[in-house]
């Protein structure tokens, strides 16, 4: 049961039909939640949590070490335009030459409300937290464990002074009661310029909960980046949708864009907020994106595809669409690249 109660906390997407459309913007509901831009909203229903659990009761846990990399000091130390070093699932080190960001920082041993259970990270940290050099920015997707990790940020807020924390509307309560003031929420399509660089906020599909009360009370969503010589996005947790052309239309082409290929099996509870490998290389098409990474696998075992598969579909799925990993790719935990 505790099993169950944990992805219910985690990663559990039903939809319902929200039947108010009446408010503007749309996304804000009356009681005070968020939806998605399609009107639809994810809730959990106990029944779809059970009968998942049910279906994959006595399943081995398969995990699998991977190849790390170390990461390239050198480069990260001299903030090369544009850096990303991939630290593991949704967690990268950007660099843009003018600012550098941490993306969902989780550097902790679990993706969990609890420091005994939950799913258990199977592959390190990429990056330590003593070795980053400084950073100016953090930005956080959604409240969910495996993107909001109390340890990291409150580490990351400790070690750096003056780093600031973008975060979706609704969430600046949560860190001001950890104690981090220096926290922004934004809302769809807000900006905020930090030094040269613009970062928007803008909408995908999903959902946020960190308890079993507080479902849709925080906003989630993609960072966009965006300086004088490149442009980067970070989408976090998604299902497909056609938010992303509208994302292409109002921010145009991007350089650079982390779209997740992992935690998507079973389709009939993962589809609605978590896009598979296939959908991954149509969302690269829709953000009329130069360069891929993949993102959100090989880290947390969080659904139930096998550890080893979400590059194995993306390969498969970048040879139906004509493409190489020069234009999709995935990253070593721990490595470093490079775009030019
Ligand atoms: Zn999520």
């Amino acid at each position: 049961m505790r099993l169950v109660l944990l992805f219910f906390f985690i990663i559990i997407p039903i939809s319902v039909l929200s039947e108010d459309f009446a408010i503007d913007p749309k996304h804000h509901l009356p009681d005070g939640t968020f939806t998605n831009t399609s009107g639809i909203a994810n809730e959990s229903k106990l029944k779809e949590v059970l009968k998942w659990s049910w279906e994959r009761r006595g399943k081995k846990i398969e995990t699998f070490e991977f190849e790390m990399k170390v990461p390239d000091f050198k480069r990260i130390n001299n903030n090369q335009d544009l850096l990303i070093t991939w630290i593991g699932h949704e967690s990268f080190l950007y660099q843009n030459k003018d600012i550098n960001v941490l993306t969902d920082p989780h550097f902790t041993e679990r993706a969990s409300p609890f420091t005994f259970a939950g799913p258990k990270r199977y592959m390190p940290p990429g990056m330590k937290i003593d070795d980053l050099p400084k950073i100016d920015v953090v930005t956080i997707s959604h409240s969910h464990y495996d993107h909001l990790d109390y340890h990291s940020v409150k580490l990351l807020s400790e070690k750096f002074d003056d780093v600031l924390f973008i975060v979706p509307l609704g969430l600046k309560e949560w860190f001001e009661g950890k104690g981090i003031y220096n926290v922004r929420e934004l809302d769809w399509w807000d900006s905020i310029e930090v030094k040269q660089t613009i970062i928007t906020f803008a909408p995908v599909q999903h959902w946020s909960a960190r308890g079993l009360f507080d479902r849709n009370e925080s906003l989630w969503g993609a960072w966009h980046f965006k300086n004088v010589s490149h442009s980067f996005i970070h989408l976090g947790d998604t299902g497909y949708t056609k938010d992303f052309i509208e994302i292409r239309r109002k921010l145009g082409p991007v350089d650079l864009a982390a779209i997740p290929i992992g935690a998507y099996e079973p389709r009939w509870i993962m589809e609605f907020s978590h896009i598979n490998p296939e959908e991954a290389v149509m969302t690269y098409f829709d953000l009329e994106a130069t360069k891929a990474i993949g993102m959100s696998w090989g880290t947390f075992i969080l659904t139930d595809e096998p550890v080893t598969e979400p590059p194995k579909k993306l390969d498969e799925a970048l040879k139906r669409y004509d493409l190489t990993n020069k234009d999709f790719f995935v990253l070593s935990h721990g490595e470093t690249y490079l775009i030019d």
